[in-house]
């Protein structure tokens, strides 16, 4: 059967052991659609967002919930989190404009990233965005010559290392002392921002950020991390006079991507983050900030299904089974990228006996196109659409048209009704930026 913490809210299992989701075949829709497919139910997305807002507004009054775009954004999803309440958190004006586009008032979106192009920066002056997170001295000093040319004043947040290590994939750790992200403690980078903001005409120190990592499991380190954001703004107060009104502790709760994997849930991450800052508050008289968090792969990942449709069998001369399907490191990189690991089902034949034990991998031309190092399965022929849970996050946005072969499909389902959401890439969409001057 299914493990509920894989799969949507929505996703059942029919008498001839066939996948639903809100009421509509996961194969029929595979067959429809053609593979690699993309499915995303509305319920569990929906359920996602208020779970986030419930458990921190419940802990904390003056909290925000603000999506993390990167995770994946598209027209559709921008306009049900608008309705759900959320703002986000944009790294690109890639994203910025999908954002507006899906109707986002500038104003509720936040600019984040390591390196923001003058260009970018302009873009999002020039969209009033509502707050730019300053990576750097050198984009602080960027930041506030184009704010000055255009004399508009600008909130921005500082994203501060605070240089705490977390058990994540290392390609996902942020916060730590090597990281490339932030202005770095010990080199007095975060006092000279905040003395030149303090300064400046056009710059409004309004928030201080962090962000630790993605797919984080473990709360203590996040605790000690709004802590140490608490006192740095304490003491930003007592140095400087300056009212801190704004602390983002980022982003970054790990979800369960197989059967084995039990992270903390909502609760507990939001009991975590909001005990640490009322503690840090309390002990340094501060007005309460807003809180502003930032998940990205809890909000999308479990929403997401991903089907293909398997090819070839190999059996190797060791006796490994290889099933092959049409999609792969194209579609999700995450298993080249980060040894991710992830469960699958045979759409049609959930209930099937798992006897076998098989590696799924994609139809690139690289080695390390592995989807599944191994998963049971039911003895499965071409033809078989594969299922893979908890495929919503860092897939569709991390995508490659690599050997050429077009991005897949989108669907949104909600109770029995399929709607397109993103076409599949054709290979005129490909050729088009080609030219023979
Ligand atoms: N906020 C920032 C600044 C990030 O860089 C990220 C992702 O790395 C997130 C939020 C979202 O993280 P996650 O998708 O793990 O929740």
């Amino acid at each position: 059967m299914l493990h509920p913490h894989l799969w949507p809210d929505t996703a059942t299992v029919d008498d001839a052991g066939q996948l639903n989701i809100a009421g509509v075949s996961a194969a029929a829709l595979a067959r429809q659609y053609g593979t690699p497919l993309y499915v995303f139910d509305e319920a569990t997305l929906r359920a996602q967002c208020r779970a986030f807002r419930q458990a921190f507004e419940s802990r904390w009054p003056q909290s925000t919930i603000a999506y993390a775009s990167k995770a994946y954004l598209s027209l559709a999803l921008g306009r049900l989190l608008l309705e759900e309440g959320l703002e986000l958190d944009v790294v690109s004006v890639g994203e910025m404009d999908m954002a507006l586009a899906a109707g986002y008032p500038a104003e509720r979106l936040h600019l984040h990233g390591n390196f923001k192009p003058d260009a970018e920066l302009q873009a999002a002056l020039e969209a009033g965005i509502g707050r730019v997170v300053v990576d750097s001295l050198d984009e602080l000093e960027r930041l506030e010559a184009l704010a000055a040319v255009r004399k508009q004043r600008v909130a921005i947040w500082l994203r501060l290392c605070p240089e705490i290590e977390v058990e994540t994939h290392a390609h996902i750790q942020t916060g730590h002392a090597d990281s490339k992200f932030g202005l770095s403690g010990n080199r007095g980078e975060p006092l000279e921002a905040v003395e030149r903001a303090i300064r400046s005409s056009w710059l409004d120190l309004v928030g201080l950020h962090l962000h630790l990592g993605s797919h984080l499991r473990d709360m203590e380190p996040l605790r000690r991390a709004v802590t140490w954001l608490g006192e740095f703004a304490a003491m930003l107060n007592v140095a400087y006079g300056v009212n801190i009104r704004e602390l983002s502790p980022g982003g970054g709760l790990g979800v369960a991507y197989t059967p084995e994997d039990h992270p903390p849930d909502i609760e507990a991450y939001a009991e975590a983050i909001t005990d640490a800052l009322r503690a840090v508050n309390a002990d340094f008289h501060l007005e309460p900030p807003r809180l502003i968090v930032e998940p990205g792969r809890a909000i999308v990942a479990r929403a997401g299904v991903a089907l293909y449709s398997i090819g070839p069998r190999k059996v190797t001369s060791g006796g490994k089974v290889i099933l092959a399907v049409d999609g792969g490191m194209g579609d999700n990189i995450r298993p080249a990228l980060y040894g991710a690991k992830y469960h699958a089902v045979l759409a049609e034949r959930v209930t099937g006996l798992a006897l076998e034990r098989v590696r799924v991998v994609g139809r690139y031309c690289e080695s390390g196109d592995t989807l599944i190092d191994a998963v049971k399965l039911p003895a499965a022929v071409t033809g078989n659409i594969l299922a893979i849970p908890v495929s919503g996050a860092y897939h569709l946005p991390m995508a490659s048209s690599y050997n050429l072969v077009p991005r897949p499909v989108v669907v949104f389902v909600k109770e029995g009704h399929v709607r397109l959401v993103r076409r599949r890439e054709t290979l005129d969409d490909l050729l088009r930026l080609e030219r023979e001057e």
